[in-house]
């Protein structure tokens, strides 16, 4: 993963020096710089296509195997989150204490003291009321796969590689909403993707593209399945055969450009190889999504992902320079990589969150950055959550956000209080100490403090400067570091949470998460009533346990993107999925209500498609359908997102 300092002071020292080397050979008499690094590499990069140019690979590509295989069950859990040897389980033999299995994270292997305490008072749950999922279905519980012969056989003439298989094609069902992994581990989907196509690259996509239109076939496009917004889910009344185009196969950088710090990648790279694969030769891309370590670059573009560290390296939008999308209307690229270009709207924005509605991405031209040399995590402790969010807001209006700066609330606080590890004694002292210099010298609440956590990058100068500056604008809102072991740990927890609904799921609990963005003057108002509201709202129901929490996780000019986490204690209740989607439907209108978006990064898909015409004026929705019907007037995109 990533190299050490030394080897990434060399990666800069020789891009300064090789961009020294190419001003130098390269500068006409006017003092403009042209080509690449030598006249081979100049005479090999002008290859004109339309009016654009291609550049020249500085070093070749290493063609490397997905970590994910193609098929997916062999790593990765058919019902639940992530890879298959990693998870939370209860020890009934040591007092039902709560472990994490696996070598993967920092966390695996450990036996967690105090988290059956948490979920017992917190949630109700009771250890020896177990409700372990349905198993595998059997061959035959697969629902029967609709065939449309004609594509079937050109596929195979055209040796693409595909699968009638009931795994594949369940596997590329879904996504990971709790209603997607409820159906999983209770029930079965009524409609499934019929087949499964694993095409190589952009071609073979054109190619099965024009054959769906030919044959009236469904695609839907599949990238890392992380969708938590029903996207991937089939139509039930789709009466054509369906499609799942997973694109894990298309996964090659196919340059690198270290003068220009570009990439052309293939969409279907998941996060974890992408930047494994880039940060051997010494770059980064920084965009880290929670879930990167299974989503897709084509999966980014197609919903408008965003990283945790988008303040130094920028949203998907800001990171992506070109685009290749296979439609039916003929593939859509712009062919200039000018950094920014004014030519009427931005087509690379009818692409960015569509969706999969249109078409499917297959290659990108990505910003990239040397990978960094210093990396330093750390913490802020505040007595309440409104002096946290005064502080976030001011960082964000003076500007000084480091790579990554997340708030947690005080409910929030407590959970990663649970999580835990056991401490030696001199952890134990330090702990004490902490906790006795902050309650009792600083005054604070442990019933109402909360934590943000953060991350710097950058160089040594920098990232020393904006420490300096957000430490003492921290002090200004009443806040003190709070160390750098907490931040770290709080980033490592990011990773792990997701699998905790698995294991909520064994013992009565269902747990999710939503997104909204939200003007600074509402963020407090906001997380405040859309707490308040689910609170109500369980009560109502009469649910007793409940865990309802947020924490503001991206900052901007205008305000901040706030991220709820919701999880209660189902028993009793006969349709808990259904109750939960009745919450979180009106948790949404509360979120409007108070001046937030629709969604900050996971998108529409098919569970927020309702607020839609909450969200855009009807011209502005007739756009939409314009594009669609432009792009795809048969509808082969049929995954029905969006509209
Ligand atoms: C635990 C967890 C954490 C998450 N954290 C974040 C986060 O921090 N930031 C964030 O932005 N999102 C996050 N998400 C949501 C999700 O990871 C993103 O929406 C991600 O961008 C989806 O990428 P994917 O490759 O998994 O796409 P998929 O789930 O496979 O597909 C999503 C949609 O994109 C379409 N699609 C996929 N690939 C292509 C393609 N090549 N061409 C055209 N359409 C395509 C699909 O048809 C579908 O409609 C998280 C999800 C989970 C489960």
């Amino acid at each position: 993963m990533a190299s050490s300092a030394g080897d990434r002071l060399a990666v800069i020292k020789r891009h300064l020096v090789c961009h020294k080397r190419c001003r130098l050979q390269h500068e006409t008499p006017e003092g403009s710089a042209v080509g690449n690094c030598s006249d081979e590499a100049v005479r090999k990069g002008r290859q004109h296509k339309g009016v654009g140019w291609q550049p020249v690979a500085s070093r070749p590509p290493t063609p490397t195997a997905p970590t994910v295989p193609r098929r997916r069950q062999e790593l990765l859990k058919w019902n639940g989150w992530g890879y298959k040897d990693s998870k939370f389980v209860v020890h009934k033999e040591k007092d039902y204490c709560i472990a994490f299995t696996g070598e993967r994270y920092k966390i695996g292997n450990l036996v967690l003291p105090h988290f059956a305490d948490w979920v017992k008072n917190t949630l109700g749950v009771k250890f020896d009321d177990c409700s372990p999922p349905q198993p595998p279905p059997e061959p035959q519980a697969y629902p029967e796969p609709i065939v449309e012969q004609e594509f079937l056989d050109e596929v195979q003439t055209l040796g693409i590689t595909h699968s009638l298989d009931g795994e594949d094609r369940l596997f590329r069902a879904h996504g990971h909403t709790l209603a997607e992994i409820f159906t999983l581990r209770e029930g079965m989907f009524p409609r499934i993707p019929d087949l499964v196509v694993w095409p190589k690259n952009h071609s073979e996509v054109e190619k099965l593209v024009d054959l769906a239109s030919r044959s009236q076939v469904a695609l839907i496009p599949f990238g890392g399945g992380t969708s938590v917004s029903g996207a991937l889910l089939c139509p039930e009344e789709e009466s054509r055969m369906i499609v799942s185009l997973d694109t894990s196969q298309m996964c090659r950088i196919l340059w690198l450009d270290e003068k220009n710090l570009t990439a052309r990648i293939e969409a279907g790279i998941i996060g974890q190889d992408l930047e494994r694969q880039l940060q051997v030769r010494g770059y980064t891309t920084g965009h880290e999504p929670d879930s990167y370590e299974f989503s897709s670059l084509g999966g980014w573009v197609a919903t408008r992902a965003s990283g945790m560290k988008k303040n130094i390296y920028g949203n998907i939008e800001d990171l992506l320079v070109q685009v290749k999308v296979a439609t039916p209307r003929g593939t859509v690229e712009r062919y200039t990589a000018g950094p920014r270009v004014s030519a009427g709207p931005d087509v690379h924005h009818f692409i960015l969150g569509s969706e999969g509605t249109l078409g499917v991405i297959t290659e990108v031209t990505m910003k990239v950055r040397p990978i960094p040399v210093v990396k330093h995590y750390g913490s802020i402790a505040f007595p309440d959550f409104s002096s946290g969010v005064n502080c976030m807001r001011e960082v964000a209006f003076h500007r000084c956000q480091p790579a990554s700066i997340r708030l947690m609330d005080n409910e929030q606080f407590k959970f990663g209080h649970a999580l835990k590890p056991p401490t030696d004694l001199m952890g134990l002292l330090t702990d004490g100490i902490k906790k006795m210099y902050i309650t009792r010298i600083r005054g604070f609440d442990l019933n109402t403090m909360c934590v943000a956590t953060l991350l710097f990058e950058g160089s040594e100068q920098d990232v020393a400067l904006q420490e300096k500056r957000l430490y003492s604008i921290a002090l200004n809102n009443g806040g003190i570091p709070a160390g750098e072991a907490n931040g770290e740990r709080g980033y490592m927890l990011t990773f792990v949470i997701a699998y905790i609904r698995d294991l909520g799921f064994d013992y009565g609990i269902v747990a999710e998460s939503f997104e909204t963005s939200v003007p600074w003057d509402r963020v407090y108002a906001l997380c405040h009533n859309v707490k308040h509201r689910i609170k109500s709202e369980c009560k109502e129901r009469g649910i007793k346990h409940t865990f309802v929490t947020c924490r503001v996780t991206q900052t901007y000019d205008a305000g901040a993107c706030v991220y709820f986490y919701f999880a209660f204690n189902y028993r009793g209740l006969s349709d808990p999925v259904h109750v939960y989607e009745e919450i979180e439907g009106n948790a949404r209108n509360e979120i409007l209500g108070c001046g937030g978006s629709i969604s900050h990064h996971h998108g529409i898909g098919k569970v927020r498609r309702q607020w839609m015409s909450q969200t855009f004026s009807e011209p502005s929705l007739g756009a939409i359908k314009a594009v669609k019907q432009y792009f795809d007037p048969e509808n082969i995109f049929a995954n029905g997102n969006l509209l």
